[in-house]
C-alpha cells in the first residue's frame, strides 16, 4: 500500500483553506490503519468514520489522543458501541436517535457532543431534520430533559453535483438557519457554535459560506476503492 502523498495532501489542503481556523476532520473510512498513522504523524488528530464497526476497530488500534468523529448514518442499536469514546456525532438525523444517545450517555455518566444533521440537498436519500422540525424541537420541552447530550451545532451535505451555484446556495441556506437558531432562546444543552459542512469537492465554497469544520476524505487519503 502506497500512502506517501498523505502529508503533502494535508499541507496542500490546509494551505488552500479560505478560513484558516476551520477544523479539518480527516475522513478515513475504508482506509487502513497505516494511512491513518501517516496522517497522525503529519499532525492530524480529528478523524471521521461513517460505520460503527470500522470506527470501533480503528479506535482500539490507534493512539488515545485521536478525536473520533462519527459522520455516517447511525442506527440506534449501535450507539452503545461508540458512546464511551466518540468525540462528536455529526450525523444525528432524528429525535429518536438523539434520545438513544442521551440514554447511552446517562448509562456512562457522560455528556455526548452532537451535531444535528440538516437535510439541505435535493436528493431524496439524504437523512436529516428540516427547519420546521428543528425549530419545534429546540423550542420545546423535550430537549430540556436531555442531560447527557450537548448539541454544538449543525451538519449538512450539499447535493452531489458540479453545479457550484447550487452547492453554494445550499450551504448558504444552512448558514442562515444556523444563525437563526443561534438567535433563539436556547436551552443549556444547545449551543450553536459548530457548522460542519464541506467535503473534498466543495470545502472552499463551504468555508466561504461559514463552515467551522470540514470533513475531507479523498482529498487527504486519495480515492476510495469500494469492493
Ligand atoms: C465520505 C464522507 C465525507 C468525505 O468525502 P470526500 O468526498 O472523500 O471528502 C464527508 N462527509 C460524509 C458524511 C461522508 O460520508
Amino acid at each position: 500500500m502506497e500512502n506517501s502523498n498523505i502529508p503533502t495532501n494535508i499541507t496542500n489542503i490546509t494551505r488552500s483553506f479560505v478560513n484558516p481556523d476551520c477544523r479539518l476532520v480527516a475522513v478515513s473510512k475504508t482506509k487502513p490503519i497505516s494511512a491513518i498513522k501517516e496522517a497522525y504523524e503529519a499532525g492530524i488528530r480529528d478523524f471521521g468514520e461513517n460505520k460503527v464497526q470500522e470506527l470501533t476497530e480503528k479506535e482500539e488500534q490507534l493512539p488515545e489522543d485521536i478525536r473520533w468523529h462519527m459522520i455516517g448514518h447511525l442506527q440506534r442499536n449501535k450507539v452503545k458501541y461508540i458512546a464511551p469514546f466518540v468525540h462528536l456525532i455529526h450525523s444525528v438525523d432524528s429525535l429518536r436517535l438523539l434520545k438513544q444517545i442521551n440514554k447511552e450517555g446517562q448509562k456512562l455518566d457522560r455528556v455526548i457532543p452532537c451535531l444535528l444533521q440538516v437535510h439541505i440537498a435535493s436528493e431524496e436519500s439524504k437523512y436529516g431534520w428540516d427547519e420546521e422540525e428543528l425549530t419545534t424541537f429546540l423550542n420545546g420541552d423535550e430537549i430540556k430533559e436531555m442531560q447527557h447530550i450537548r448539541i454544538l451545532g449543525l451538519m449538512g451535505m450539499a447535493t452531489y453535483t458540479d453545479d457550484t451555484v447550487k452547492i453554494r446556495s445550499e450551504f448558504r441556506g444552512l448558514k442562515t438557519l444556523f444563525e437563526r437558531l443561534k438567535g433563539l432562546d436556547l436551552p443549556d444543552q444547545v449551543q450553536m457554535s459548530e457548522l460542519s459542512m464541506g467535503m473534498s469537492g466543495d470545502y472552499r465554497i463551504a468555508q466561504e459560506e461559514g463552515s467551522t469544520m470540514v470533513r475531507i476524505g479523498s482529498g487527504v487519503f486519495g480515492e476510495r476503492n469500494y469492493e
